[in-house]
């Protein structure tokens, strides 16, 4: 981190903010030059309020030369981070999908899509038994009960299953689910987030409905600097103006990603477009990309679907969409011809 000094300021005044920098236990290095002076911090930078910095009176403005992520920072970890769960890996050239209704609504429901996504060729089961809708009136899931339908599902079908965490208080009934998610609308629940910290569950880490880049990395940290580094990264799409389209997918978050972190990174093409006929062409988008994995929400009957049956896929559709989605990714994964 750099500390640019304003100019004009009295010796004293630069005494004054090395020595607060000192008490932030960082060593300060003053360089003075002709017109500008400047202060090179040595040292741990990660707690250092940076907007407490740039409000004294002495500093200009402040530039970090490094991220404030360390332990999600692929600069510290250059390889990739791959992310076992019930026997599934996700990262470092292992892709996985991950697919079933958005609510758990039924053991016949699940039943029947967990048998034809498996079939299909995913690897996880999806299903949410606590479900975080914007109406308070609207469907809450099943709950316990629909935990108890994903253990039923798991044991069939020997697939590892994903389901969405709302409240650390529910943590012990998650003991037989795989991969804890976390949703998008409690991506900086922080208190969630530390308390996932402390297990050693896989986290399926969804981007916030307005998150940036490095919000949602500074949210897997969280979850990281509690001791638990078995984070995956989620992009599902952030909120913008259009309505033609639930969300807006940002394909190019998936590269920067890559080049940020060694987390795998898996994407969300259902919620990201809300629309049926559009989720197929974005999970292509995100394959291409480069992304680990695919969350995708299937469905036997969308019309009377609990939640989001506007963007379920039927099982047919999902595996037609199976089938090209490992034609992309051969096509991308595939060296390069010497010419
Ligand atoms: C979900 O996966 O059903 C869900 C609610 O996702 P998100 O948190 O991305 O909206
Ligand atoms: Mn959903």
């Amino acid at each position: 981190m750099i500390v640019i000094v304003r100019e004009n300021v009295a010796p004293e005044g630069l005494d004054e903010l090395c020595g607060y920098l000192r008490s932030q236990d960082v060593e300060p290095h003053v360089i003075v030059g002709q017109k500008q002076t400047v202060v090179g911090l040595i040292g741990d930078t990660t707690s250092i309020d940076i907007h407490h910095l740039e409000s004294m009176g002495q500093v200009a403005s402040v530039r970090r030369v490094s991220e404030p992520f360390k332990k999600a920072n692929r600069q510290f970890h250059p390889d990739d981070t791959v992310v076992e769960a019930g026997g599934v890996e996700f990262g470092g050239g292992s892709f996985g999908v991950m697919a079933g209704p958005c609510s758990v609504e039924s053991e016949e429901q699940c039943m029947i899509v967990a048998e034809a996504v498996k079939q299909a060729g995913a690897t996880v089961f999806r299903g949410g038994a606590f479900k975080p809708r914007t109406s308070p009136y609207a469907f809450q899931g099943m709950g316990e009960e629909g935990l108890a339908i994903l253990s039923k599902v798991k044991r069939e079908f020997g697939m590892p299953v994903v389901s969405e965490i709302m409240d650390a208080r529910d943590l012990p009934l998650f003991d037989d689910v795989d991969i804890l998610q976390v949703g998008a609308r409690n991506m900086q629940n922080f208190s969630l987030l530390k308390e996932l910290g402390k297990t050693d569950k896989p986290i399926l880490l969804k981007r916030g409905l307005a998150a940036t880049i490095e919000e949602l990395l500074m949210a897997a940290e969280y979850i990281m600097a509690g001791g638990n580094g078995r984070v995956m990264l989620c992009e599902r799409g952030i909120r913008s103006y259009d309505t033609r389209t639930r969300n807006v997918f940002d394909v190019s978050a998936i590269p920067v990603l890559r080049g940020l972190t060694h987390l795998p990174i898996i994407a969300d093409p259902s919620h990201a477009t809300g629309r049926t006929r559009l989720v197929a062409p974005v999970a292509y988008a995100a394959v291409a990309a480069g992304a680990d994995g695919l969350e995708v929400e299937v469905h036997h009957d969308p019309a009377h679907a609990a939640s989001d049956g506007a963007q379920a896929l039927l099982p047919g559709q999902f595996d037609e969409m199976m089938r090209r989605v490992s034609m992309v990714r051969s096509a991308v994964t595939e060296p390069l011809a010497v010419l």
